[in-house]
C-alpha cells in the first residue's frame, strides 16, 4: 500500500540545518510534521518539484519587534517571502504587556491609529489573542523589562525601585514566563531600563534562572563601553541562573570598531567556564531606533507624553538644543549625515532623508530638524544610524555561535504596516546573507549560514521539534534558490519582498507557493 503525504517535496538538496553538506532528497508532509525524507513513494495533495532548490527548515528569527505589526497585520508576509517561519518578539526591553496604566494609554494611542481595540493587559491575555487572531509564522515571546518596569513603578520610574517594586516586577515576570513566555528582556539604553542597575537586574533575572528562560539584553553600551557591557549581561547570567542572549552584537560607535574580537573571547570564556551566552546579529551596517533616543536622559522621564510636552515647551527644548548641540556629533562618533529619517508620520516628505539634507533642503539646523520632526508626530519618529563596520560584521558572523536576528518587524507591502521607510532589514536579513554573504563573498558556507538561521536559534530556544529536516520533526520548510536569492530591499525603497525563495510551509501548510502568498494563518503561538 502507497503511503499517502499532504505534500511532498522531490529533488530538492536538503540542507538540514545541522551545518551537514547539503544532500539530494524528496521530503513527505502529513498534517504538521515531517513523515519521510530520503527517497519518498506514495501520493499526495500537493506534489512540488524542488530541482534546483535548497530545502532548508524554516528560519528562525530570534530577535524581531513584530509584537504589534501582527497584530495590524497578521500575515506576517515580509517575514514569510525570506523563508522565516518563527518570531522571537518582546526583544530590547520592549513589549505591549504588561499595559497598565499611562502604559496602557500609549498602547491604545498606537493601536487606535490602526482602528485595533486592544483586548489584552497581561501576557497570558495577549498570547491568546494572537491565537485568536490568527498568525502567519510561529511567535515565540520575551516579556519587556520597559513595559514590566512601568507596570512595578508607575509613572515615576526613572529612578531604583523600592523592596516593595521590585517584588512586584518579579511577580510580573513570573505571571509572563507562567503564560508561555521563553523569558524578559532588557533594553539598558532605553528609559526606563536604562535607571536599572546591575543589583536590580540580577535580582528579577532570578525569576528566569529559577524557570530555565532566558535573560535576552540590548545592552547598556555598544561603543566604548562595549566591553563592560559584555562583562555585565555575562554577570547576570551568573549570579541569575539564566541562560543569555545579547541582542545585535556590535561596535556601534565607529571609535570602538575592533571591540568585537575582544568581546567575543570574553562570551567564548565564559561559556568555556559552563555558562550559556548567545548572541544574535543582522548584516548592515546600519542601526535603527526612535529619533527620540538623540534626546538627553532627563526628556525621557514620563514617556511619550511627557516627551512630547517637554518638546513643545519653549523653555524645555531651548535645554535640549544646548545639550545636543554640546556634543561633537547627534551622538558619539556619528554625524547629522549619518542619520536617515525612516518613519516620520507627521511629515512624509522627511521619510528616506538624511536629518543632514533636510537641513541643508529647509536652510534649518540639523537639531530644530529633528525637534521639528518630533513635534510633527506627536514625538514618534523612527531613524536609522550608519554607524557599524563591515569588518565587524564579519568577524561576529563567522562566530560559530552566531544566531540570525532581524532587530525588525514582520511587515506586508499592501498592507496597514506598508508605511514609511523603515530599515530593509525587515524584509532583506536573510536573503542578504544567503545571497551576499555565503553565494557572492564567501563569508560562510551555504550550510553554516542555515545552521545560523535554523538549528542554532531551536537549540537557545529550546524548541525541540524545530529547526532541521528529521522525521518527526514540525514541517516549517522553505524552499530556495541559492544561484538567485537576494534581498531586493533597500534603505530608499524597503518595501519589497526578496527574489528567489518560491515556496515556505509554515506547519505542513503552504505559505508561499511558486512565489504566492497563500490564504493562511498557520502559524502559532510557542508557549515555554
Ligand atoms: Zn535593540
Amino acid at each position: 500500500v502507497a503511503d499517502t503525504y499532504d505534500i511532498i517535496i522531490r529533488n530538492a538538496l536538503v540542507v538540514d540545518g545541522t551545518g551537514s553538506p547539503g544532500r539530494p532528497a524528496d521530503v513527505g508532509i502529513r498534517d504538521d510534521t515531517i513523515a519521510a525524507v530520503g527517497t519518498v513513494q506514495g501520493d499526495a495533495g500537493h506534489t512540488l518539484d524542488a530541482t534546483g532548490l535548497v530545502l532548508a527548515p524554516g528560519f528562525i528569527d530570534i530577535h524581531t519587534h513584530s509584537d504589534r505589526t501582527l497584530v495590524i497585520d497578521p500575515g506576517c508576509d515580509g517575514a514569510l517571502a525570506q523563508g522565516v517561519t518563527t518570531h522571537v518578539i518582546g526583544n530590547c526591553g520592549s513589549s505591549p504587556v504588561p499595559a497598565i496604566d499611562d502604559y496602557a494609554e500609549e498602547e491604545d494611542a498606537f493601536f487606535a491609529r490602526y482602528d485595533i481595540k486592544r483586548t489584552w493587559s497581561t501576557m497570558a491575555e495577549y498570547l491568546r489573542a494572537i491565537d485568536e487572531r490568527g498568525v502567519g509564522l510561529n511567535v515565540v515571546a520575551l516579556a519587556g523589562h520597559g513595559a514590566i518596569r512601568r507596570a512595578a513603578m508607575g509613572g515615576s520610574h526613572m529612578r531604583p525601585p523600592d523592596a516593595r517594586e521590585l517584588t512586584a516586577m518579579r511577580r510580573h515576570i513570573a505571571d509572563s514566563l507562567d503564560a508561555g513566555a521563553i523569558g524578559m528582556s532588557t533594553g539598558l539604553i532605553y528609559p526606563p531600563s536604562s535607571y536599572a542597575d546591575t543589583e536590580e537586574l540580577v535580582e528579577i533575572s532570578k525569576e528566569m534562572g529559577q524557570a530555565d528562560r532566558i535573560y535576552a539584553t540590548h545592552m547598556r553600551d555598544e561603543g566604548l563601553g562595549l566591553l563592560d557591557s559584555v562583562n555585565e549581561a555575562i554577570e547576570i547570567g551568573r549570579r541569575s541562573g539564566s541562560r543569555v542572549q545579547i541582542a545585535h552584537h556590535k561596535a556601534s560607535d565607529p571609535r570602538a570598531w575592533g571591540l568585537v574580537n575582544e568581546s567575543l573571547a570574553l562570551i567564548d570564556q565564559a561559556n568555556a567556564d559552563g555558562l550559556e551566552i548567545d548572541f544574535d546579529q543582522y548584516p548592515y551596517r546600519a542601526t535603527s531606533n526612535g529619533l527620540a533616543s538623540l534626546l538627553p536622559a532627563w526628556v525621557h522621564e514620563g514617556g511619550n507624553k511627557a516627551i512630547l510636552a517637554r518638546v513643545r515647551d519653549r523653555q524645555q527644548r531651548a535645554r535640549m538644543v544646548d545639550e545636543i548641540l554640546s556634543r561633537e556629533g547627534p551622538r558619539a562618533g556619528i554625524t547629522w549625515d549619518d542619520v536617515l529619517v525612516a518613519d516620520c508620520r507627521g511629515d512624509r516628505t522627511a521619510d528616506g532623508k538624511t536629518i543632514a539634507q533636510l537641513a541643508r533642503e529647509r536652510k534649518m539646523d540639523p537639531v530644530d530638524v529633528l525637534m521639528d520632526l518630533l513635534d510633527k508626530s506627536d514625538g514618534i519618529v523612527a531613524g536609522i544610524y550608519f554607524s557599524l563596520s563591515e569588518d565587524d560584521i564579519v568577524t561576529v558572523m563567522q562566530h560559530p555561535g552566531m544566531i540570525v536576528g532581524s532587530d525588525s518587524s514582520a511587515r506586508v507591502i499592501g498592507g496597514k504596516t506598508h508605511e514609511g521607510k523603515p530599515h530593509p532589514r525587515g524584509y532583506g536579513t536573510f536573503p542578504r546573507i544567503l545571497g551576499e554573504y555565503v553565494r557572492d563573498r564567501g563569508v560562510l558556507t551555504l550550510e553554516d549560514a542555515v545552521r545560523k538561521m535554523t538549528s542554532r536559534p531551536a537549540e537557545k530556544l529550546r524548541l525541540d521539534d524545530r529547526g532541521t529536516i528529521d522525521v518527526g520533526k514540525r514541517a516549517d520548510i522553505v524552499l530556495f534558490n541559492p544561484a538567485t536569492v537576494r534581498e531586493t530591499a533597500t534603505f530608499q525603497e524597503p518595501h519589497a519582498y526578496p527574489e528567489g525563495i518560491p515556496t515556505v510551509i509554515v506547519n505542513g501548510r503552504l505559505a508561499f507557493l511558486n512565489g504566492e502568498r497563500q490564504d493562511t494563518l498557520a502559524g502559532r503561538v510557542l508557549r515555554a
